[in-house]
């Protein structure tokens, strides 16, 4: 068996643009242009390497973001670019029949299969993945932040010796990593680390945590954050409901808030979303005091808010005059 460190590139239309309104039979996240990757050998040794230029068919106008982060041209697209099927046969053939693929990120893995569906090709090949961030967490420091992979390197003391941002460099330098975990033990280890990090609870909380609690079933995002801002928006110490101020959005499907209760002040609210394996939603939340380390963050960020970056769940009773009534009302 060997491990296939995978890393892709993706287009996504210019938002607003005519791409960006066509509907997909299947839809997407991005359209992959570039798959890289490398072979790690269950010996650990970092092998040979694998990189193609797929040519969009969906979205053919490269998106300038796209294309300044990962320095691809449409030219290059148009010259070297080979038809996704094609693409994905070439791969399909170098990997070999026994893989197991690794990722830094949760991402790639999906976006190949959204890709993939598209085309109306059999995703099952992509069945057995990790996370290669998870593994890294687990056995360096345990924590549960998703990690850039350049953070990753240099926790490792690897130089980087390829350019970023392309899907061979990218996938070279995690095989550096992953060639110094323990795969195979995390490999055993992986349900746990993901549902550590699925519940949001793995040393991750910053100084001035006072409770932690998992809320799940939740029908989409917008019920969840209702009902953070609402029925389960308790104050810490007296379990009264507070009255919550803004949510902002944060990377991550995370959510801050600062609620307060009448009595106790002010407290910062963290959550996090995630899916459950049944499509419903599921809200791992922090309380931290106002005091925190955690809420100077959020007054910073709420210093620098606009309004587009903001998201506030519809409010249940409309302020008629003044805050007051609403306080009161809140309790
Ligand atoms: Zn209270």
């Amino acid at each position: 068996m060997d491990y296939i460190v995978l890393d892709m590139e993706w287009n996504q239309p210019w938002p607003g643009s005519p791409s960006a309104k066509k509907i997909l039979p299947v839809q997407i996240r991005g359209e992959i242009i570039q798959i890289g990757a490398v072979r790690v050998t269950e010996d650990k040794e970092v092998a040979d390497e694998f990189q193609i230029m797929v040519r969009p068919k969906y979205y053919r106008h490269l998106n300038r973001r796209v294309s300044k982060l990962t320095g691809i041209k449409e030219a290059r697209l148009r010259e070297e670019g080979v038809p996704f099927p094609e693409a994905i046969a070439q791969f399909r053939q170098w990997c070999g029949q026994d893989v197991v693929f690794l990722t830094w990120g949760f991402d790639d893995i999906g976006i190949l299969r959204e890709n993939l569906r598209l085309y109306g090709l059999d995703p099952d090949f992509t069945e057995r993945w990790y996370n290669a961030q998870m593994i890294f967490n687990a056995q360096t420091d345990g924590s549960n932040a998703q990690k850039a992979l350049k953070t990753a390197m240099e926790m490792f003391g690897i130089e980087a010796t390829r350019p970023a941002h392309d899907a061979l460099g990218d996938a070279y330098h995690t095989a550096l990593i992953c060639a110094r975990l323990d795969l195979e033990r995390g490999a055993r280890e992986y349900e746990q680390a993901l549902k550590n990090h699925e519940n949001g609870f793995h040393g991750a909380e910053l100084p001035g945590c006072i409770a932690r609690k998992v809320f799940y079933d939740y029908a989409n995002k917008r019920a969840a954050l209702t009902a953070m801002a609402g029925e389960e928006n308790r104050c810490p110490v007296c379990g009264g409901r507070m009255l919550g101020s803004r949510w902002f959005a944060q990377p991550g499907h995370r959510y801050m808030d600062l609620a307060t209760c009448p009595e106790h002040g002010k407290f910062l609210i963290r959550v996090r979303l995630s899916q459950q394996p049944d499509g419903l939603v599921r809200v791992s939340r922090l309380t931290y005091e106002a005091t925190s380390q955690a809420a100077e963050a959020y007054a910073r960020r709420a210093e620098k808010a606009d309004p587009e970056d903001t998201d506030r769940p519809r409010r249940r009773r409309r302020r008629k005059s003044g805050g007051a009534k609403t306080e009161a009302s809140a309790q």
